[in-house]
C-alpha cells in the first residue's frame, strides 16, 4: 500500500504547473497514519492575482467565451473520457489525501466524469429568447458568460464538489480560478492538467492552493472576480457573502446541514435502517447533507435503533487504500478530536451512546479513526442534536405524532436535506411539502445526480448547483431592443 505520493505538485496557472511565488510548501499528512504524504505549494495573494490575470486574459483572447459551444462541448467530453481512463489513479490520490475508502473515491471520480459529461451536453444549448413587445420593435435576450468565476471548495469531496460548479462554469464559456481546500488540493491540481491536455485553453482553468484567509479572500475581493461559487461551512460562507456583496458579485453558497430523517410507524424498517446508515456513515460521516438526526415514531424506535446500531457496529474501519476497509479515517486529527468532543459531551450529559470511540488498536491507533456512533437520550437543545458534527454520529429523537415529527424536523437553522420513510403515499407527499429543506428523499437514502438540483434552504445556502439550470447560472442575460422603424407592424 503506497504510503507517500511520489508526484510533484505545483499551482496550475495559465496552462502550466507554476511554483508559488513565496516558494513555501506545505506537508500534507495521510489521515490513516498521520505520516507525511506529499508536499504542495502554499500559494499567496500574489499567486491568486496571477491566476486572475491569466484567467481574464484567456477569457478575452482565447475565443473560449465566444465559441458557439461546440468547441467547449468537445473539450469537456474529451476531458470526461481522459478522467475516466485515469479514474483509478485519481481515486487512489483522493483516498490517500482525504482518507475515504477506495470504493468511495471511485464513486466520487465517476460522479465527476458524469458531471463533466452533463455540462458538456449543455455547452451548446445556452441560448436567449425572443420577446413580443408593442409596436415596430424586435426584442431578444443574449446569454453571456460572466467572465472570471471563482470557485472555493471544501475537503470532504475534494474533486467532486470543486468540479460540480467548475464544469458548468466552463461549459458556459467562463474562465475559472479554483481554490481547493487547504488539506485536499491534489486531485484538483491533477484535474487542471488533464483539462489542459484535453483542449481547455491556457488560462481558462487555473488552480491556486493555499489558505482560505489569504488566497480565498484575495480571489473574492479582486475586481476581476465576477462570481463566487462557495461550498463549505456556514461561518466562512457568511464572510464570503459579505465580501462579495460589497462588490455586488453573485454568490452561490452550499453550506452545512443538520438533516432530519423521519421514520413513520408503517415504514419498512429493514430498508429504512440501511438507508439511515447510508445517510450518516459513508465518508466517515463527513457529508454536508448527512442525515444526522433520526426522528422515529416511538412505537418502532427500539426495533429500528437496534438495526441501525447493528449496522454501525459491523463497519470495518481501516485505511481507505486497503480494499477491505469499509470506513476510513476522518480527514485530520483536529476533525477527529472535534467529533469525539461532541460524543463525549453528550455522554457526560447522560445520553446513551453506542460506539463513538477512537479506534485504539495497533493498526489504526495513529490514524484519525472514530467508530460510528448512535446517540440516544440527548435533548433537542443539546449541541450534538443542534450543531453540525461532520462525523459518523447519529442522534435519535422519538416522536408521537406527525405534527411533532415535522416540528422537530424543521427545528434547525439548516435546511439542506430531509428524508422520510413511510409506505403511505399520501403522507409521503404531504410531509415532503412541509419539510423545510432544499432536497427531500422518500424511501431513499441521500442521493443526487448531475441532472438533479442540489441546494439548501435557510442557513444551508443560497442558490442551487446541478440540474438543467447549472450552466445558465454561470451566464448573465442581456436584453436587446431594436426599433425597426417600419411604422405599425402588419401581418405577413
Ligand atoms: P470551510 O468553510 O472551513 O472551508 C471551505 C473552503 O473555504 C476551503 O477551501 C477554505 O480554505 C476556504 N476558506 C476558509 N476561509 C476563507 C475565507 N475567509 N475566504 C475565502 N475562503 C476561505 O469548510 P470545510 O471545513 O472545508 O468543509 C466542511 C463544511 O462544508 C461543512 O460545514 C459542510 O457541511 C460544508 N459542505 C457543504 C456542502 C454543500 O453542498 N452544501 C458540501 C460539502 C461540504
Amino acid at each position: 500500500m503506497a504510503a507517500r505520493i511520489e508526484e510533484t505538485f505545483e499551482l496550475f496557472i495559465d496552462g502550466r504547473p507554476t511554483p508559488a511565488t513565496r516558494g513555501e510548501r506545505r506537508t500534507l499528512l495521510n489521515p490513516a497514519t498521520n505520516t507525511p504524504l506529499t508536499e504542495v505549494p502554499a500559494g499567496s495573494a500574489d499567486d491568486a492575482r496571477h491566476a486572475l490575470e491569466a484567467a481574464e486574459k484567456a477569457f478575452r483572447d482565447s475565443g473560449w467565451a465566444i465559441d458557439d459551444g461546440s468547441r467547449r462541448a468537445k473539450a469537456l467530453y474529451r476531458l470526461a473520457r481522459a478522467l475516466e481512463e485515469q479514474l483509478e489513479a485519481f481515486a487512489l490520490v483522493e483516498t490517500l489525501n482525504m482518507g475515504k475508502t477506495l470504493k468511495e473515491s471511485r464513486g466520487d471520480i465517476g460522479y465527476v466524469v458524469r458531471t463533466v459529461e452533463y455540462a458538456a451536453g449543455l455547452a451548446d444549448k445556452v441560448q436567449g429568447e425572443t420577446i413580443p413587445v408593442p409596436g415596430s420593435r424586435f426584442d431578444y435576450t443574449l446569454r453571456e458568460p460572466l467572465g472570471v468565476t471563482v470557485h472555493i471548495a471544501p475537503w470532504n469531496y475534494p474533486l467532486l464538489l470543486a468540479i460540480r460548479s467548475v464544469a458548468p462554469a466552463l461549459a458556459a464559456g467562463n474562465a475559472v480560478v479554483l481554490k481547493p481546500a487547504t488539506l485536499t488540493p491534489l486531485t484538483a491540481l491533477k484535474f487542471a492538467k488533464l483539462a489542459h491536455d484535453a483542449g481547455v485553453p491556457p488560462g481558462i482553468l487555473n488552480v491556486v492552493t493555499g489558505s482560505g484567509g489569504e488566497v480565498g479572500e484575495a480571489l473574492v475581493t479582486d475586481p476581476r472576480c465576477r462570481s463566487v461559487a462557495f461550498t463549505g461551512s456556514l461561518e466562512v460562507g457568511r464572510r464570503i457573502a459579505e465580501l462579495a456583496a460589497r462588490r455586488v458579485v453573485p454568490t452561490t453558497l452550499e453550506l452545512g446541514g443538520k438533516s432530519p430523517v423521519v421514520v413513520l410507524p408503517d415504514a419498512d424498517l429493514e430498508r429504512a435502517a440501511r438507508g439511515i446508515a447510508f445517510g450518516i456513515f459513508p465518508n466517515a460521516g463527513q457529508m454536508c447533507w448527512a442525515g444526522s438526526r433520526l426522528l422515529v415514531h416511538a412505537s418502532v424506535a427500539k426495533e429500528l435503533v437496534e438495526k441501525v446500531v447493528a449496522i454501525a457496529k459491523a463497519y470495518r474501519l481501516g485505511p481507505g487504500a486497503d480494499p477491505s476497509s469499509e470506513m476510513g479515517p476522518l480527514v485530520s486529527r483536529e476533525q477527529a478530536d472535534r467529533v469525539l468532543g461532541f460524543v463525549d459531551e453528550a455522554r457526560s450529559a447522560g445520553a446513551r451512546v453506542a460506539g463513538g470511540t477512537k479506534a485504539a488498536e495497533e493498526a489504526l491507533g495513529h490514524g484519525n479513526f472514530v467508530r460510528p456512533a448512535v446517540v440516544e437520550g440527548a435533548t433537542p437543545a443539546s449541541r450534538v442534536v443542534r450543531e453540525e458534527v461532520f462525523g459518523p454520529v447519529l442522534s435519535v429523537l422519538p416522536f408521537e405524532t406527525v405534527d411533532e415529527a415535522v416540528r422537530l424536523a424543521n427545528d434547525t437553522d439548516y435546511g439542506l436535506f430531509a428524508a422520510l420513510w413511510t409506505r403511505d403515499l399520501g403522507s409521503a407527499h404531504t410531509i415532503a411539502r412541509q419539510l423545510e429543506a432544499g432536497m427531500v428523499a422518500v424511501n431513499e437514502a441521500p442521493n443526487t445526480f448531475p441532472q438533479t438540483p442540489f441546494g439548501g434552504y435557510k442557513a444551508s445556502g443560497l442558490g442551487f448547483e446541478q440540474g438543467l439550470d447549472a450552466v445558465k447560472a454561470y451566464t448573465r442575460r442581456k436584453n436587446v431592443m431594436v426599433q425597426l422603424g417600419g411604422g405599425k407592424p402588419k401581418r405577413a
